[in-house]
């Protein structure tokens, strides 16, 4: 159970004085909320830190005042000027004093009777907002702050800065935050003694104190000690939770899965090409770890195209030689759907029992699917997260495939192993994204790894360039000449932040636009927002070569395979992720034509979209993309966390991200060396630790061991 001195921090931010209805929605749009969380909480507004901070220490006499800058100011209030009747653009001025000059604030569209209250005549105030100079005369326009001088304890002298949203003040998330503050109990230290002692940090509660309330503008630096403090904390909860995650894993018993080799024998007769050597290592390890005696828990890495899919299925072919079966789930329909298209005609000659499960499949034909699931009569699952739900029951899942991983959360890696008997199915995560070694530590812990650093025989290379928008005209003839030849095109569209509406626009514009060069019979279009038989309709009559061109928005990012499709377009190229070209890059180079990558810019290019661009052109390597990429981006997004819509970290992307990373691994890998169950005094205070970054999922699996 969550210790109770967490309870407050857990309640609705409703709990909060002054959070109503009204303002929890816009606190919900700025805040960031773990998956699953739909109602922000006291917590999630203390994991909303600032960017930076207003400095109202300046106290200069008015007549010392500088022009532009932020100041507090002691005045006496000399008279009301009201504006002359009957204009209602003129401001209402209110003239002020000390013994160095005087000053006017200034208000526009005021509320007459406020400015009165606020500012009786003859009294003395405190004023706090930016100087100004309006026709030689200095003046300050709707002061941030006006407080009697008793009240002077009020003003935040440094005030932190919120992001925001519309309809939301930072005076409001200020109040809201402070209260907040107040939920915190005090916590054990889960920290080791000498370690913050040497980094100089803070304990847990006073480093949210001195973000939320800063004593100085590197309090709220993530570089300062009470943001580092934090950061460690969560990549220590995250390490820790991983780390618990696979001790319970090597801890329960697994099953020995053995085949004997007679449905992949078969399978390598139906293959038309010999496996690479990298195909047979990772098949060597997955074998070895299917047949001994504990869970198997394996990250399949290997760049696009390097062949995972007929790496997988042969591991699924194991657990049906064994007299059980497999799931293999893919993060999209379409994905899932082409990896059916891929190994229906392979499992065919196999005498392999298939079939599809996705959101897709309803009523009667789901019925049907899970009845067959449930006695056997299906040996291989392909599906979505459709797999996932509570009534998807198998006879005897031995052993499952997750493709593209990084798309889904851990709890989800977790329930598909509930699938199982109780007695452990195997599970291979597959990513296509070519993680460096750090990263696989964050999201995956300490996991055993096969590579696959070869590609299959026979690709060529991408020839990549980055060409500007204007000379699109050009690209386009030159389309025209790979086409009579035989070529086929992706044509990917901008991706538009936050906007699905406009990507779908721009797509469907290029679209139209193509046909009228092209011919309506020529060109298709893919977007998300489509029906899935249209989807289907698409991707099949592009894969059968009716269509030669493609316009699609991200939808192909992951896993689709054309071979013959050798061409790959994208506009706006400067809009992506290093990672999420290469993805796309790796849809084209599969076939046997030279393949072509052109990314289309719109000029000017800032500093770092220029340095991804001609990374891109540099190497297809998809290792030192991804370091490129980590070095301009920093840690957490490498994975394509946000685009998934994956909680990413709450305050972990700091500057030093690695090497803190790096340290907290080591750190969990020694507390559970020493303290397996967490029952010193530090692995209590682990523990809540554990509960504060919700990986409640690893302190379940801890208890039930
Ligand atoms: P990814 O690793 O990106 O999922 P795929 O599994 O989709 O790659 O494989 C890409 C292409 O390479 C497919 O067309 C597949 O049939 C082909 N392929 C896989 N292994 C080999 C091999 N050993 N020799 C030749 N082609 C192969
Ligand atoms: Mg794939």
């Amino acid at each position: 159970m969550r210790p109770i001195e967490l309870t407050p921090l857990f309640a609705s931010l409703q709990s909060l004085s002054g959070i109503g209805p009204r303002l929890l929605v816009l606190m919900k749009k700025c805040v960031n909320l773990p998956a699953g969380i739909t109602e922000p909480r006291v917590l999630d507004l203390l994991w909303h830190l600032p960017t930076g901070v207003i400095d109202r220490r300046a106290e200069p006499a008015i007549a010392e005042a500088v022009p532009g800058s932020i100041a507090t100011l002691k005045v006496r209030v000399l008279k009301h000027k009201a504006p002359p009747r009957g204009n209602t653009r003129a401001p209402y001025k209110v003239q002020v004093e000390d013994d160095t000059g005087k000053l006017d604030l200034v208000f526009f569209h005021a509320e007459r009777k406020f400015i009165e209250r606020q500012l009786p005549v003859g009294e003395e105030r405190y004023v706090s907002g930016r100087i100004e100079l309006y026709s030689d005369k200095l003046q300050m326009s709707h002061p941030d702050y006006i407080v009697p001088p008793e009240a002077r304890g009020e003003l935040p002298m440094l005030e932190p800065v919120y992001p925001l949203t519309a309809g939301l003040s930072g005076k409001i998330v200020q109040k809201a935050t402070r209260q907040a503050l107040e939920r915190l109990r005090p916590v054990p230290e889960w920290q080791e003694a000498t370690w913050i002692k040497s980094r100089g940090w803070p304990t847990f509660g006073d480093a949210l104190q001195r973000l939320h309330k800063p004593a100085d503008a590197s309090d709220v630096s993530p570089a300062g000690a009470p943001w580092q403090r934090l950061a460690y904390d969560e990549l220590l909860a995250g390490q820790l939770a991983l780390a618990l995650v696979r001790q319970n894993f090597k801890s329960r018993p697994g099953r020995s899965v053995k085949g004997d080799g007679r449905v992949r024998a078969r399978l390598a007769d139906a293959l038309p090409f010999a496996l690479t050597n990298a195909q047979r290592e990772a098949m060597r390890e997955i074998e070895a770890d299917m047949a001994a005696p504990r869970r198997m828990l394996r990250l399949l890495q290997g760049d696009v195209g390097s062949g995972k899919t007929v790496v997988a299925l042969l591991a699924m072919a194991i657990a049906v030689e064994a007299g059980a079966q497999a799931a293999l789930m893919a993060p999209t329909e379409v994905l899932a759907r082409q990896h059916l298209e891929t190994i229906a005609p392979l499992a065919d000659k196999a005498d392999l029992r298939i079939a599809l499960l996705t959101g897709r499949e309803k009523g009667r034909a789901r019925k049907d699917i899970l009845e067959r699931l449930a006695s056997g009569d299906i040996d291989i699952i392909i599906g979505t997260h459709a797999l996932f739900q509570a009534d998807v029951v198998f006879r005897d899942l031995a052993f499952a495939v997750i493709d593209e991983q990084h798309r889904f959360g851990v709890h989800q890696r977790l329930s598909l192993q509930s699938k199982g008997n109780g007695t452990g199915t195997d599970v291979l995560v597959m990513t296509a994204t070519p993680i460096p070694r750090t990263l696989v530590m964050t999201h995956y812990g300490d996991l055993d790894v096969s590579r696959l650093t070869e590609k299959p025989p026979g690709r060529k290379p991408v020839v990549t360039k980055a060409i500007p928008t204007d000379a699109m005209e050009r690209l386009i003839e030159r389309l025209r000449a790979q086409l009579a030849e035989g070529a086929q095109v992706y044509w990917v569209c901008p991706l538009i932040e936050s906007s699905e509406a406009s990507e779908l626009a721009a797509a469907e514009e290029r679209h139209a636009h193509l046909i009228q060069l092209f011919g309506k019979e020529s060109v298709g279009l893919l977007h998300g927002g489509m029906p899935d038989k249209a989807k289907d309709a698409a991707m099949e009559a592009f894969a059968l070569g009716q269509l030669k061109i493609l316009v699609a928005t991200t939808v192909i990012e992951v896993g689709v395979n054309v071979p013959n499709a050798n061409i790959m377009v994208i506009e706006h190229a400067e809009r992506f992720g290093l990672a999420q070209l290469h993805q796309l890059r790796g849809r084209v180079g599969r076939g046997t034509r030279e393949s072509f990558c052109m990314l289309l810019y719109k000029a000017p290019l800032g500093e770092t979209a220029r340095q991804r661009l001609e990374m891109m052109e540099a190497t297809e390597d998809g290792f030192l993309i991804a370091e490129k990429d980590l070095e301009l981006r920093g840690g957490g997004e490498v994975l394509g966390a946000r685009q998934s819509g994956m909680p990413g970290f709450r305050v972990a992307e700091v500057p030093g991200f690695e090497a803190l990373l790096t340290a907290a691994r080591d750190d969990a890998r020694m507390i559970l060396t020493a303290d397996p169950m967490l029952s010193s005094p530090r692995g209590q205070a682990l523990r809540t630790l554990l509960y504060i970054f919700e990986c409640d999922e690893a302190v379940r699996l801890f208890r039930a061991a």
